[in-house]
């Protein structure tokens, strides 16, 4: 729920198909309507780091107003923008149907396709952003790829910063040597005929986190769905493309979403509910897709179909119930409930899942973590994500043991490298990629 509105907010579709989206003198007029209302607002102040830029830009400008702010000023607030969709799901009063009718996010991501038309994508950026190529490049030699990739690695990591962009010390996912994909190929659970939600089918839409760098997130989620009489496969026609929606290429986003449609359309039709692995995927197969190609049916009948993981696992305990066979949980957790599950406007299903654990003591952490996906890797932004994440950090460090997990994995490895920041000899909590792990640990199913 946003503050100071009982309505639930609504967005309109994206018009990038429209020549006056790219229209900078357009643009430039929006931005400064937006910002304008920022100004008087304010209440997005400790969100994320494009406000803070905002507000000091208006409170340096010699009218202490926007209108003798420098529009060329204007990239340092997108540039610091991570798309985490808070402040329009949880801030802003002005949101549609309000007539303000303000999307911050889409506004940044507005300008950052102006200038990817304008400019161009650098080629580090788009390499950087073709995750399934770079992902089977990996598997062929994952031992490599992950000492080269290393944070401790003093020979590579230097070279990565200096040619890619990317901080030497922001800790990178590892790869796996064999994908979620042929993993399943290659075995499937049995399912357990005697649950109470026995009967539902889903394709798991594997997203190139769990596909190519830990695979145990599916191993988990199958494992779990089988035991809960769920028959599953496993597919990944290809990225949803949240890598090109960073970098304003909506266009590629589009192209992402009409194969991913096309591919799942046919399970869909045979019956199969539709669970995304993480929940930025989740996000862009639910809402970002419809807002992007509205008139697609195959795109609308996809986010119709489409779960998050933890949401689906809820939906099971709340509808059929669980199967028996929990073990406690005698361990606490922390849970931080990552930006793109909040936007997914869905409440926490993470702590909900957990909760089902007998005698978990969870503790929610629900602020932003500050990393953004492939934003908090680069160089010019890692300490600013450690800044936006400390005050997680923080409240994760305070639990001395046990586990910490999120649903989104980058985050939680990002709170984990915030957490080593901050010192101290307490003991910290083991990382957990994801929830449904604990899960699958409680049932027996996994170590
Ligand atoms: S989308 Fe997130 S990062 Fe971007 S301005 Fe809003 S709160 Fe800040
Ligand atoms: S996005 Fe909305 S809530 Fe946030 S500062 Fe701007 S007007 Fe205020």
């Amino acid at each position: 729920m946003r503050e100071g509105s009982l309505e639930a907010p609504t967005r309109h579709p994206l018009a990038w198909q429209d020549p006056d989206f790219y229209d900078e003198a357009k643009l430039d007029a929006e931005m400064r309507r937006v910002f304008d209302i920022c100004h008087g607002c304010r209440r997005c102040f400790n969100l994320c780091d494009s406000f803070p830029r905002l507000f000091d830009l208006v409170d340096a400008a010699p009218s202490e107003e926007l209108d003798t702010v420098r529009s060329e000023d204007f990239k340092q607030v997108v540039d610091a923008c991570t798309l985490c969709d808070m402040c329009f799901m949880t801030k802003c009063p002005y949101v549609p149907p309000h007539n303000f009718n303000l999307d911050f996010p889409h506004l940044m991501l507005r300008y950052r396709a102006v200038e990817a038309k304008k400019h161009g994508v650098p080629l580090v950026d788009r390499e950087l952003a073709k995750t399934d190529r770079n992902g089977k490049l990996a598997a062929l030699a994952p031992a490599v790829a992950n000492w080269a990739s290393d944070a401790g690695n003093g020979l590579t990591r230097p070279l990565l910063e200096k040619r890619a962009g990317l901080h030497r010390e922001a800790a990178l996912p590892k790869y796996a040597g064999t994908s979620l994909t042929a993993q399943a190929r290659a075995q499937a659970p049995a399912v357990n005929e005697a649950a109470p939600g026995f009967g539902r089918r889903a394709v798991l839409y594997a997203t190139c986190f769990a596909n190519y760098n830990d695979p145990g997130i599916g191993r988990a989620a199958r494992a779990v769905l089988a035991k809960n009489g769920v028959a599953t496969e496993v597919v990944h026609p290809r990225c949803c493309g949240m890598p090109l929606l960073e970098q304003g290429d909506i266009a590629g986003v589009a192209r992402a979403a009409a194969e991913v449609a096309a591919a799942l359309g046919p399970w869909i039709e045979e019956g199969h509910d539709v669970i995304a692995l993480t929940p930025s995927c989740a996000l862009m197969l639910k809402f970002e897709w419809p807002l992007i190609l509205p008139q697609d049916p195959a795109v609308a009948r996809l986010a119709r179909a489409t779960f998050d993981l933890s949401e689906y696992l809820v939906d099971i305990a709340r509808k059929e119930g669980l199967a028996p066979g929990l073990a406690p949980m005698t361990e606490p957790v922390t849970l931080h409930i990552a930006c793109h599950s909040r936007a997914q406007n869905m409440g926490q299903k993470g702590a909900e899942l957990l909760r089902l654990i007998p005698e978990a003591k969870v503790t929610v952490v629900e602020r932003c973590s500050g990393h953004g996906g492939s934003w908090g890797f680069k160089k010019r932004n890692f300490e600013v994500a450690l800044k936006v994440g400390k005050p997680v950090a923080r409240q994760a460090a305070k639990q001395a043991g046990g586990y910490l997990t999120s649903e989104c994995p980058l985050a939680g490895v990002h709170i984990g490298q915030g957490m080593e920041k901050l010192g101290g000899e307490a003991p910290k909590p083991a990382l957990v990629a994801h929830p449904v792990q604990l899960l699958a640990r409680a049932y027996g199913l996994m170590e």
